[in-house]
């Protein structure tokens, strides 16, 4: 949307008070993230009295889920775009749609990107780089598939050519992102799969990110990082994690949502795997893998989970030592499957579960962090903290999710620069953060 709006000579600012139209993209895909869409749009709503602002859009998520009812709430908006009209967004913006102010068609008839639009990067060091759009599996929990339709993978050259920009531009690390991004091109006509594109784009051509300052020796990075998040336990293929094992320039780092491990709560939740797949492949990825960094994310309360479902998912917890965990509380909603499961877990339970978990995961964190301290790691420095303090990311934090690695720089060191990458060496470790010495 930010390239289409660039290209038709727009100018895009920051301040939402300086803007004459405002544009909010949401999610819905639980309750805290629709009530967070509609606490935004509400209060940006208040530059149209106290700023510039003459128009609101509201896009994504929020109007292909609750449609013209939301529309007819919320008069302040002036145009709403679902998921597949976000390359209508020119015309909401400029106010010359003709077909009415709440658009809502078929996402499936949308293809996942142009691969002529312009990107407009919100941040120059880092970019999310999506290489399909949609869902085609059908977890009872999930409302993706409805708003964002069947999965559709973009073709491989093209995701290449937009990558191959994107470094062109000065981006040092791309994220591969999707809804179920391991299962990347089985739609496509002859099908590909994520193993041959991430090779390809491990040998694009790039500055060597250490240019910029610190010295290069021998086995360093020799390219942008390339992170893979999203990925499904049912679709990791060997190939993939051999492609992460060889490419240094890879990050390895597994994302694999897993939501559970019980297999009643498995079956329930309409995933096809069992705990003793899942420990299979975790084990499979540390071996092959040996610097592997697990990350996994799960639901807590789903319908009918029971104190022994849950002592199921602690033990695995402790036995698998994640580096990092997400934890979702179950979200009910009526447009959903699962909401007509029995036994719906009080919300004071499924509390004191995550509370427990997360108390687990802390230890495991911590003490995993301590193994770093002493060690040397290349940083990708992303925000000025203080003077001499940077915040950055080492290969195995990903951005927003994980913790950030603190970079101190001495008082004759040159100041760094954003979007570079420096060498450090790690003198203490917090329960999710890392605290370094730029060398
Ligand atoms: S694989 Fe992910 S996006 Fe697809 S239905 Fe399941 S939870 Fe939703």
């Amino acid at each position: 949307m930010l390239g289409r709006i660039k290209r038709a000579g727009l100018t895009i600012v920051e301040e939402p008070e300086e803007a004459e139209v405002i544009v909010v993209n949401t999610c819905s895909f639980i309750e805290d993230a629709a009530d967070e869409s509609i606490d935004m749009i509400l209060e940006l709503a208040q530059y149209k009295r106290t700023g510039s602002c003459k128009r609101l859009v509201v896009a994504g998520c929020l109007p292909e889920r609750y449609r013209k009812e939301i529309a007819n709430q919320m008069p302040e908006v002036d145009a709403f775009l679902g998921t597949g009209a976000y390359d209508q967004i020119v015309a909401a913006v400029e106010g010359s749609n003709t077909s009415g102010g709440c658009l809502l068609p078929n996402p499936d008839l949308n293809p996942a990107q142009d691969k002529d639009v312009p990107r407009a990067l919100s941040a120059s060091h880092m970019a999310y780089l999506k290489v399909a759009e949609g869902c085609s599996r059908h977890c009872t929990y999930c409302i993706i598939p409805k708003l964002r339709g069947k999965k559709r993978s973009r073709p491989l050259q093209e995701v290449i050519v937009e990558a191959q920009n994107l470094l062109d531009a000065g981006v040092k690390e791309l994220v591969l992102v999707a809804q179920d991004t391991t299962s990347y091109g089985k739609d496509l006509q002859p099908t590909v799969n994520l193993s041959q594109l991430v090779e390809s784009l491990a040998g694009l051509s790039v500055d060597s990110p250490m240019k910029s300052g610190a010295v290069v020796e021998e086995n360093d990075i020799a390219g942008a990082w390339i992170r893979v998040l999203y990925g499904h336990p049912e679709s990791i293929e060997g190939s993939f994690i051999k492609t992460v094992a060889t490419h240094p320039n890879v990050c390895s780092y597994f994302d694999i949502p897993i939501q559970h491990v019980s297999s009643s709560i498995l079956k329930k939740m309409g995933r096809q795997y069992t705990r003793d797949d899942l420990r299979r492949l975790f084990d499979k990825i540390r071996s092959q893998v040996p610097d592997a960094v697990l990350r996994t994310t799960l639901i807590l309360g789903f319908p009918g989970e029971t104190e022994k479902d849950f002592e199921t998912l602690l033990r695995f917890i402790e036995d698998t030592r994640f580096e990092h965990l997400g934890v979702f509380l179950y979200s009910d909603s009526d447009d959903l499957p699962s909401h007509n499961l029995p036994e719906h877990v009080p919300a004071s339970v499924t509390q004191e579960r995550y509370d427990q978990l997360m108390s687990c995961q802390l230890d495991i964190s911590a003490q995993n962090y301590q193994k770093y301290i002493g060690q040397t790691l290349e940083v990708l420095v992303e925000e000025a903290v203080e003077d001499r303090l940077y915040a950055g990311r080492a290969t195995f934090q990903a951005p927003e999710v994980d913790g950030m690695t603190y970079i101190k720089f001495g008082e004759r060191q040159p100041d760094a620069k954003i979007g570079s990458f420096v060498r450090i060496k790690v003198t203490d470790a917090m329960e999710y953060d890392l605290i370094g010495d730029s060398i």
